[in-house]
């Protein structure tokens, strides 16, 4: 059968490929740690899962819900936002609502099919979370990137971004915290990109804030629209419970929106997928939001030591010049271009220029730890690794890295 054109366009998950490795050599008997998990391995909030059991009672978690969500919850979605980000959305001169669909992917998938046109240009800055170009690009959309390197932190230049923008430009997407970096932008650095935005009005701005909550190191995450809430009428919020409320598998998302745009994506996913799930969004509805910092406390404890163990380990291995601090979401990206494994690396294949799948899958074969391949996301020899696992395995699976990039 000939599949579109449009389909045949976006790549294969890379992250799925070595996962179905690192499956199969672990059924093989083999010890395998597999540090490429994009979810947190804890249970939900008590209180979140309680409210789901209560709902279970009622028949109208069993039915269609409203498509833009139950007006209950995207009202808790609205106010919570406010109260987190220290905003009123009353303070700009455009309306704004929000609409829940099955995730957060889901969300930014809505968003990209109602705001792009063939042609229409959407930056994104490397390393990139995976699914950005890919979207852009099967809703015939041309993602341009901007490049970013290791020795800056991954933090994109303000001038790179101001020289990308042409009036093609529909839409810049902005994700702080990070995946795949576990690093959030500093406030100055979103004082100064404000500044660029707002002489650029046409420009939309996605802020994927889906791990906004998942900072273990102070100052907290901010955004370009705090200090500047007339950037508002051009800002689009995508966030989520996969991540804050540790529930990837119960696929809820939202998007905070100026009113056209939600009304189109209501209309959108009202012939796709129509409303998210009833029982779900019902348990939300009166959930406290407020309880999420109480309830992620531990877990940032555990992502802390997990990332101050790592620094311990490049300090000890005098690669403390490579080393960057991680601050949020649960990712740490390393950098293998000035390690021993590169110049292994370039005798076997002298002309290629990104080495981070064969990297990891030798790491994997050899060492038995699997790390998520940097060129998928834009940034060549380099690899994700995730921090949720467990401390002991974590420390164990770091040294059997450090062993192999060093032999
Ligand atoms: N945005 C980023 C940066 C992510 O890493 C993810 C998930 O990995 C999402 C959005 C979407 O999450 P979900 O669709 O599970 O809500």
């Amino acid at each position: 059968m000939k599949t579109s054109s449009r389909v045949n366009s976006i790549s294969e998950s890379v992250t799925l490929k070595l996962n179905a490795k690192a499956v199969a050599l672990a059924e093989s008997g083999k010890q395998i740690y597999n540090l490429t998990a994009g979810q947190l391995p804890f249970r939900p909030a008590t209180e979140f899962v309680d409210l789901m059991r209560s709902e279970l009672d009622f028949i109208k978690s069993y039915h269609y819900s409203p498509v833009a969500g139950f007006p209950e919850l995207r009202k808790n979605v609205l106010e919570n936002f406010e109260k987190t980000r220290d905003v009123k959305l009353s303070d700009s001169d455009v309306e704004f609502d929000c609409v829940i669909s099955n995730g957060g992917k889901h969300s930014i998938s809505n968003i990209m099919g109602c705001l792009l046109d063939p042609g229409d240009e959407v930056i994104v800055m490397t390393p990139y979370w995976v699914t950005y170009p890919e979207i852009i690009k099967f809703c015939k959309g041309v993602p341009i990137t901007i490049e970013t390197t290791p020795y800056e932190f991954f933090v994109p230049s303000i001038d790179k971004i101001k020289l990308a923008i042409s009036p093609k430009t529909k839409a810049i997407i902005v994700n702080s915290p990070q995946n795949p970096t576990g690093i959030h932008y500093s406030d100055e650095w979103m004082n100064e990109f404000a500044e660029l935005m707002k002489k650029h009005p046409h420009v939309n701005i996605i802020s994927d804030e889906i791990y906004y909550e998942l900072f273990y190191y102070d100052p907290r995450p901010t955004y370009f629209y705090q200090k500047h809430p007339e950037l508002l009428k051009q800002t689009i919020i995508v966030d989520g419970i996969s991540k804050t409320l540790a529930s990837t598998g119960l696929r809820l998302g939202w998007t905070i929106a100026p009113k056209d745009l939600t009304s189109a994506m209501t209309r959108l996913q009202g012939q796709t997928t129509s409303g998210a799930n009833s029982l779900v969004q019902r348990a939300l509805m009166n959930f406290e939001f407020d309880t999420v910092p109480q309830f992620l406390e531990p877990i940032k404890k555990h992502l802390r030591e997990n990332a101050s163990y790592l620094r311990d380990v490049y300090r000890d291995k005098n690669l403390a010049h490579i080393w960057y601090q991680s601050t949020s979401a649960f990712y740490y990206l390393m950098d293998f271009s000035q390690t021993p494994i590169m110049d292994r690396m370039k005798e076997q294949k002298p002309d290629q220029v990104d080495y981070s799948f064969e990297i990891c899958e030798e790491l994997l074969e050899e060492a038995g730890v699997a790390m998520v391949p940097g060129g998928a996301f834009g940034m060549p020899n380099t690899a994700r690794m995730s921090f949720v696992l467990e401390r002991d395995p974590f420390r164990e699976a770091v040294d059997r890295i450090f062993d192999f990039v060093l032999k």
